[in-house]
């Protein structure tokens, strides 16, 4: 990973081709055979240029989303009036999008419309930062009309052309901004930054949804701390849902080091710093708080459960069995792996071993059903039976009856009814 000040990185004059580049040639081929101009653009060739591993190659056009269609037998039209069209190659689907420019947009977001053009450099000239504004033909020479290598090399984000107007045009560059910095480890160039710290209110105007996708990306990203601090230092923290009023914990979350490896950690910690930095007994509502983010309701209860996890284990000296069966494997490691970041106290190893050996994982694993404890007791469903497996399931987690068919029955007739 480049960092400023270690310079160790060379950007090479061409790009060698890894075997997805490689699978990807013919569709450029195609087009080029066709006589249009095709390349490999935008974060496929940031990252390959730095090594980093390519998952999505994105490849831009001169020819029409008609003319595309044309040549591919197989396409989806997925953005048809920006410019997109996929296309079936191989058994892959590629995302082509005609060279085009952004011209008129509305409410500081992303144009409604779009107008196609027949240069490349005019495509690269709407793209955000020079970083990702490079191009790369069938032959691997680089096309970088904006000195993205440079930058590269460098550890930089720098807005192509005027910062100022850029984020007026499209105020969620700023928060892509942080996040590529957060992501690579790399500064933001001083101009850039300050037209963020100048424009940062326009992130009102951008959908929670935009937003929350970049702040979990800079949050699980290895150079947090840096993506953090710029998004501290240049105000952008205080146009996020819930933020302005969480500055210290933001901070806590910058000053700690170690990965955060999936959203719902990444919320996890975010909260239980903020409960850290409350009133004592007052506590964050975490329903409240991420729904403004737009979260999903799966992950709202996954934060439910760590944070108060996190809670409860910071007052014993570990989970017990019937925590860990009540958490899950999953949320059960999360608790533990925090709390080697929190404070050192952490044993998610030990977590799973314990889950593992849990002798049920779930009230369905009961050596014995609601039916069979009817058929014993001779009485009608009703919430009775509830409680009865309730305690059931927690005499097995415990290790204080064996998972049996014979000793549960013999159980609930001695204990139960
Ligand atoms: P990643 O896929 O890792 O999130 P990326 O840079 O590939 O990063 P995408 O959203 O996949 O981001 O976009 C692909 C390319 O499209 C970018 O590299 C950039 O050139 C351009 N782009 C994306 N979003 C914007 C934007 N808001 N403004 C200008 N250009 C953009
Ligand atoms: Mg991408």
């Amino acid at each position: 990973m480049n960092k400023k000040g270690q310079g160790d990185l060379m950007v090479p004059n061409k790009l060698t081709f890894t075997p997805l580049f490689r699978q990807a040639l013919p569709v450029l081929k195609q087009l080029t055979d066709h006589g249009y101009e095709a390349y490999f653009v935008g974060g496929s060739v940031r990252d390959a240029l730095l090594g980093l591993e390519v998952n999505d190659i994105d490849i831009a056009t001169s020819a029409l989303p008609e003319e595309i269609k044309e040549i591919f037998p197989r396409t989806v039209d997925v953005g048809i009036d920006h410019g997109t069209v996929m296309v079936m190659v191989d058994g892959e689907a590629y995302e082509i999008t005609t060279f085009r420019t952004e011209s008129t947009y509305q409410d500081f977001r992303r144009p409604d419309s779009v107008e196609f053009v027949r240069s490349l450099r005019e495509d690269l000239q709407r793209r955000d930062f020079t970083i990702n504004a490079m191009a790369v033909d069938e032959t691997g020479a680089i096309y970088d009309y904006y000195d993205g290598r440079a930058d590269l090399e460098e550890g930089i984000i720098r807005a192509v052309g005027e910062a100022d107007e850029r984020f007026n045009e499209d105020a969620l560059r700023m928060m892509r901004a942080v996040r590529f910095s957060a992501q690579l480890g790399f500064d933001i160039e001083a101009s850039t930054e300050l037209a963020i710290k100048e424009n940062a209110s326009l992130l009102e105007h951008i959908a929670v949804e935009r937003i929350h996708i970049e702040f979990v990306k800079l949050m699980c990203s290895q150079a947090r701390a840096k993506g953090l601090k710029s998004m501290l230092k240049t105000k952008l923290f205080e146009y996020c849902p819930e933020l302005a009023r969480n500055k210290l914990a933001l901070m806590y979350l910058s000053n700690h080091e170690g990965d955060l490896q999936s959203e719902q950690q990444a919320w996890s910690l975010l909260v239980h710093y903020m409960n850290f930095l409350m009133p004592t007994n007052y506590r964050v509502d975490i329903r409240q708080f991420l729904r403004q983010w737009k979260s999903s309701n799966q992950v709202i209860a996954a934060v439910e459960a760590i944070v108060s996890g996190i809670q409860k284990r910071q007052a014993t000296e570990m989970m017990d069995p019937f925590d860990i069966y009540q958490l899950g494997a999953e949320l059960a490691r999360d608790v533990e792996y925090l709390l080697t970041l929190i404070d050192g106290s952490g044993r998610p190893d030990e977590a799973t071993a314990m889950h593992q050996s849990l002798q049920i994982k779930s009230q369905q694993e009961l050596a014995i059903s609601g039916a069979d404890v009817m058929k014993l007791t001779d009485q009608k469903p009703g919430p009775w039976l509830g409680d009865v497996l309730a305690q059931l399931v927690e005499e097995v987690v415990y290790g204080r009856l064996d998972n049996n068919e014979t000793i549960l029955l013999a159980y609930v007739s001695e204990h139960l009814i």
